[in-house]
């Protein structure tokens, strides 16, 4: 027998608890009964994504969120600014351009981010921009970018839309949407939301509103004005996954009895002590600077291919994290501490590591790694 761990940045796990709310008979999504669990989850994403706004709740991945965010406020030929710092960066770039966006990348090294001073050099140069796009958290490197300097820089500019993809930070991190001028925000289900995969979010400011208006791309799926004035009733535009939704619910109202501020403080411990259990063992961490509450990733030492301790994790000890993306591969691997995870989460992480790594013949004492996660998670 195999006992499974995962530890990787989503899926995540599911808590017992939000796995139960969803085992229940189905109900009609029109029907009187659906209406409050709607309203209910309406109100829960406002308090997660600290926003006077709606939050729309959309069938799709995550991805699908960031498709609607680029369908849904530009014309074909605008000129946007992606800040490309790893995969998902690229991910920005590659649906802008599908939609007939003119791209100018900012563009960071792996494992580094960009300085909201640079991006603002490009937007007082250029007023016709229409939009900065960015990853808080960006998954592949474990960067957790600027986000409320950006905000600052993007706010300024009056024709600027701030859009943020949080699918791997919200939860994880203090996003301040209001506060901070960010346009569009999406997140997911599958991630620090504690869910199954199927749900993406979407935030929406006015200034995002007032562009919806002015923006003539043909769209189907993702039609944000309909799914608003769908919210506005408590319903969707097309079938709700009701499922999820009251999952949805059950996992906020566990959010919501920890605390936000606990909430983010538990991330933050969390990766504070992997970390410090990585460095201990004497690896390095991939993420130059700005490292993120949401995902740890790990450099390989000399000699040992990433993607062999990733496998090794898995297959011998059932604990599933990341491997390296793209150029990453081979070089990283990558650990999550995001949604329902808890001290023994990393605790489990780095004793397993530490015997992957003794076992593929490289020179580690044991238990070093977890005493100093240990000492960091006790403080
Ligand atoms: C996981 C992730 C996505 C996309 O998620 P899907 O749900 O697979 O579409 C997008 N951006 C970031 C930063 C992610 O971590």
């Amino acid at each position: 027998m195999i006992k499974r761990y995962l530890l990787a940045p989503g899926p995540t796990p599911v808590p017992p608890e939000v796995l139960l709310s969803m085992a229940m008979p189905m109900i009609h999504h029109r029907a009187p009964d659906f209406i409050p669990i709607l309203e209910s989850a309406k109100n829960g994403l406002k308090w997660l994504f600290q926003t006077k706004s709606d939050v729309l709740i959309l069938s799709s991945t995550g991805t699908g969120g960031m498709v609607g965010a680029v369908n849904n406020f530009f014309n074909p030929g605008d000129k946007v600014i992606v800040i490309n710092g790893g995969k998902f960066g690229e991910r920005w770039t590659k649906i802008a351009q599908a939609y007939g966006l003119t791209v100018q990348e900012v563009v960071a090294e792996w494992g580094y981010t960009v300085k909201p001073a640079d991006v603002d050099a490009i937007l007082s140069k250029d007023k016709s921009i229409k939009a900065v796009f960015v990853q808080a958290c960006e998954t592949s490197t474990g960067v957790y970018h600027d986000i409320e300097g950006l905000g600052k820089v993007v706010k300024k500019y009056e024709d600027t839309l701030f859009v943020v993809d949080a699918i791997s930070a919200l939860v994880a991190e203090d996003l301040r949407t209001d506060e901070w001028g960010i346009d569009i925000m999406v997140g997911g289900s599958q991630k620090g939301l504690m869910l199954p995969p199927g749900l993406a979010f979407v935030s929406i400011s006015e200034k995002a509103w007032k562009r919806n208006a002015a923006s003539k791309m043909t769209r189907f799926y993702f039609n944000f004005k309909k799914e608003k004035e769908n919210l506005d009733k408590n319903q969707t535009n097309f079938t709700s996954a009701v499922t999820l939704i009251i999952g949805l619910n059950e996992a906020i109202k566990m959010l919501q009895k920890e605390g936000l501020e606990n909430v983010f403080k538990r991330h933050k411990t969390l990766a504070e002590a992997t970390r410090a259990g990585a460095k201990a063992i004497g690896l390095g961490l991939y993420a130059k600077e700005s490292p993120s509450n949401s995902v740890t990733s790990i450099e390989a030492p000399a000699g040992i291919d990433g993607q062999l301790i990733y496998k090794t994790l898995r297959e011998k000890y059932g604990v599933t994290a990341a491997g390296g993306q793209d150029r990453a591969k081979g070089k990283i691997f990558r650990f999550a501490h995001l949604g329902y995870a808890d001290t023994f989460d990393v605790i489990t992480g780095i004793a397993a590591l530490e015997m992957v790594l003794k076992g593929l013949g490289h020179d580690v004492a044991l238990g070093k790694g977890v005493a100093a996660a240990q000492e960091i998670l006790l403080a």
